[in-house]
């Protein structure tokens, strides 16, 4: 097959290369939980080893992206391929942080138990749990920075806390794509720089790390991709080139003020 060969992908015309190496591709999604479509037609092909910031306003679908792309909801059409197979025979390569609000802890669970959650594919279907096991758990606390709370009961812990513990699970699973739905949202700033410390780690390993993030002022430092969305892509790329005004304009529209677009400084566009 020559570079050049395209493969055609329900009626999308895309490079077969592409496809091959990108750890998500998506084509065509739409879905909906009513009437509505809550993200529409989406394409997106995210680059091999990359950091992507996924954008928007409030409402734009971009959980509904994530959990469509995890396979958590089904779309109403589309297809989503994980490093360059269905997405069915991929799971294990994906691990998920999910937006913090959506999660309830009253139930009990130890801060242990719920990075040991991350190792249920490894350990099967007996469920034995080895001093290993407990080890891997107890490493990935570590690089979290939340080892001496291993024994905390995880719905005692500040919210900043809890999301490292979600992110050390995470971790626990060895994946190759990590998919976190606003992973600094209402965390303090030592949880921030920790767990974008952890973000940097994964991606200098050859991981890929696909973020929802809020907060416009520090994608240019965090991340190396942005992708914008308003129920339809308004634009995916390089930060660079592609988180312009123009581009957060489409997005947000009204809700964005210029002065605000402006305040970001913000070489292209
Ligand atoms: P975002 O994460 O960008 O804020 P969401 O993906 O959470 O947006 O939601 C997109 C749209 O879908 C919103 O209008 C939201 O109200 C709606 N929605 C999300 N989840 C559900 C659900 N489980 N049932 C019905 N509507 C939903
Ligand atoms: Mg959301």
């Amino acid at each position: 097959m020559t570079q050049l060969e395209l493969a055609t992908d329900r009626g999308h015309v895309v490079a077969a290369e592409t496809l091959a190496a990108s750890p998500l591709a998506i084509r065509g999604l739409t879905v909906s939980y009513g009437e509505k479509p809550a993200v529409f037609s989406i394409d997106a092909t995210v680059q091999d080893g990359s950091m992507t910031a996924i954008i928007g306003p409030n409402g734009a679908g971009k959980s509904t992206l994530l959990k469509a792309a995890l396979g958590v909801i089904k779309p109403l059409s589309g297809t989503v391929s994980v490093y360059g197979a269905p997405l069915e025979g991929q799971r294990a390569r994906i691990a998920y942080v999910p937006q913090r609000a959506s999660i309830d802890w009253d139930f009990p669970a130890r801060v242990i138990d719920v990075v040991l959650m991350g190792l249920y594919r490894e350990l099967g279907l007996l469920r034995r749990l080895t001093g290993g096991h407990r080890q891997k758990a107890m490493d990935c606390l570590e690089r979290v920075g939340m080892a001496d709370f291993a024994e905390r009961q995880i719905g005692q812990l500040s919210g900043g806390q809890q999301q490292r513990v979600f992110l050390a699970r995470a971790l626990a699973q060895d994946a190759d794509l990590y998919l976190l739905d606003e992973p600094f949202a209402g965390v303090d700033a030592a949880t921030e720089k920790a767990i974008i410390d952890v973000l940097k780690t994964l991606k200098s390993q050859g991981k890929t790390v696909i973020a929802v993030h809020h907060d416009l002022a520090t994608i240019t430092e965090y991340f190396d991709h942005v992708f914008l969305i308003n129920v339809r892509k308004v634009a995916e790329g390089p930060v660079a080139t592609t988180f312009t005004a123009e581009n957060l304009q489409k997005a947000y529209g009204g809700r964005l003020a210029t002065a605000q677009i402006e305040e970001l400084e913000l070489g292209a566009g």
